[in-house]
């Protein structure tokens, strides 16, 4: 998962090879550290990235949302209600995610939507404090994860709603559903105590 353009978001696209965008203010004088050196410009310009993150940032379609086709569309149509999709297969009866036009297990064509439950627990994140990339800047530091469904299969995801230290392997999750820019609602992880718990009374 990792190299020159191999790294993937929780949505499973591929991030960017190398950033354009300013760094941080660097502390006491010091030079700003760049995992990948600014690629040089010819035109005189700046980078975009230094001239208008301000537009950048506004709502809208941006790296945080996913390319939507007609296969994919009935799982975010179903994410913007509030639900969980997985796909299963008929043949073997094993369910899978990504989705997929076949099963991966024994290729059976023979595969439908399933509504999940929406549970699952933790089996492994990575708490990310430095990501150039908008509008994931702006929400530094964040908890990418991979979780297991219990219908079976794997996600990648991000965990919501839990302090670092309070992270645990095989924790108890529910998934939540978060607004991104374009209309698009995606899929997050959150502890089932933060979902489920009853509001406090006051007195
Ligand atoms: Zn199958």
């Amino acid at each position: 998962m990792s190299g020159r353009g191999g790294d993937r978001d929780a949505l499973g696209r591929p991030f960017a090879a190398h950033s354009r965008t300013a760094s941080p203010a660097p502390a006491e004088g010091r030079a700003p550290a760049r995992a990948v050196p600014a690629p040089a410009r010819t035109d005189g310009t700046a980078p975009a990235g230094d001239r208008a993150p301000a537009r950048a940032e506004a709502t809208g379609p941006s790296a945080a949302t996913p390319d939507i086709d007609d296969f994919t569309r009935p799982w975010w149509e179903a994410a913007a209600e509030g639900r969980l999709l997985v796909r299963r297969c008929g043949a073997c009866g094993r369910a899978h995610h990504y989705p997929r036009e076949f099963c991966p297990y024994c290729w059976s064509e023979e595969v439908g939507w399933e509504q999940a439950s929406g549970r699952a627990t933790l089996y492994t994140w990575s708490v990310v404090h430095r990501n150039d990339l908008l509008p994931f800047r702006a929400r530094t530091p964040y908890t990418a994860a991979v979780v297991d469904l219990a219908e079976g299969p794997r996600m990648m995801t991000e965990i919501v709603g839990c302090a670092e230290e309070d992270l645990r392997i095989g924790m108890e999750l529910e998934a939540a559903f978060r607004e991104e820019g374009g209309a698009v609602v995606v899929p997050v992880f959150a502890p089932v105590r933060a979902v489920t718990a009853p509001p406090r009374r006051r007195g």
